[in-house]
């Protein structure tokens, strides 16, 4: 697909941030890139458009995006699939009644929240975020479907590091990535 190679060639790398030794994967320039931004929504499109993401029933289709730039990619497919969008947020940001999930950092812990009342049992939602580098942070997000009775269908990415091996942490669940930076 050469759509690929648009997408690949528009995300910026920047060595040795947020510190040394890190090559950072930043797609605030796949967003300059309108083209390739659109490229982007449309492979996700495609994939999840017909994929039957609700057994409930048409509206209750779900897309989860995480803080934050997973609230980047999320809220265009859910609007082209006809879905609503839950966002997952770091601590104390959202006003309702929320559950939290913790995950580990390479450093130390973090934690992602959702509204009690965004989700109801059995449906069926796809997560989506920039990137997936051990999975720690999708899998947070997967417990914290499943605790509400949610049924993950799948994890997909803009971008998974291949030396991470995300997907083994994933509980099980299917990861779609669009790029691997070489
Ligand atoms: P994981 O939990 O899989 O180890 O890390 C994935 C999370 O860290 C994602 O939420 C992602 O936004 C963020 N992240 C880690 N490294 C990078 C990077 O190089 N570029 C971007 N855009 N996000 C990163």
């Amino acid at each position: 697909d050469p759509r690929l190679e648009a997408i690949s060639a528009a995300i910026r790398v920047v060595p040795n941030f947020p510190k040394k030794g890190i090559m950072f994967q930043d797609i605030t320039t796949l967003l300059l890139d309108h083209k390739a931004f659109k490229h982007t929504i449309d492979i996700f499109v495609d994939r999840y458009k017909d994929m039957q993401i609700s057994v409930v029933a048409d509206d209750m289709q779900m897309i989860v995006g995480v803080e934050a730039r997973g609230f980047m990619f999320g809220p265009p497919i859910a609007l082209a699939i006809g879905a609503k969008f839950v966002p997952l947020r770091k601590p104390g940001k959202l006003p309702g009644k929320v559950i939290s999930e913790s995950y580990e950092l390479e450093y130390g812990h973090d934690r992602l929240e959702m509204h009690v009342d965004a989700v109801e049992p059995l449906e069926r939602v796809i997560i989506i975020d920039d990137l997936v580098a051990t999975g720690g942070t999708l899998s947070a997000a997967i417990s914290l479907m499943e605790s509400q009775g949610a049924e993950v269908v799948e994890c997909a990415c803009v971008i998974g590091l291949p030396e991470v091996k995300g997907q083994h942490k994933l509980k099980g669940k299917p990861l779609y990535v669009l790029v691997e930076p070489s």
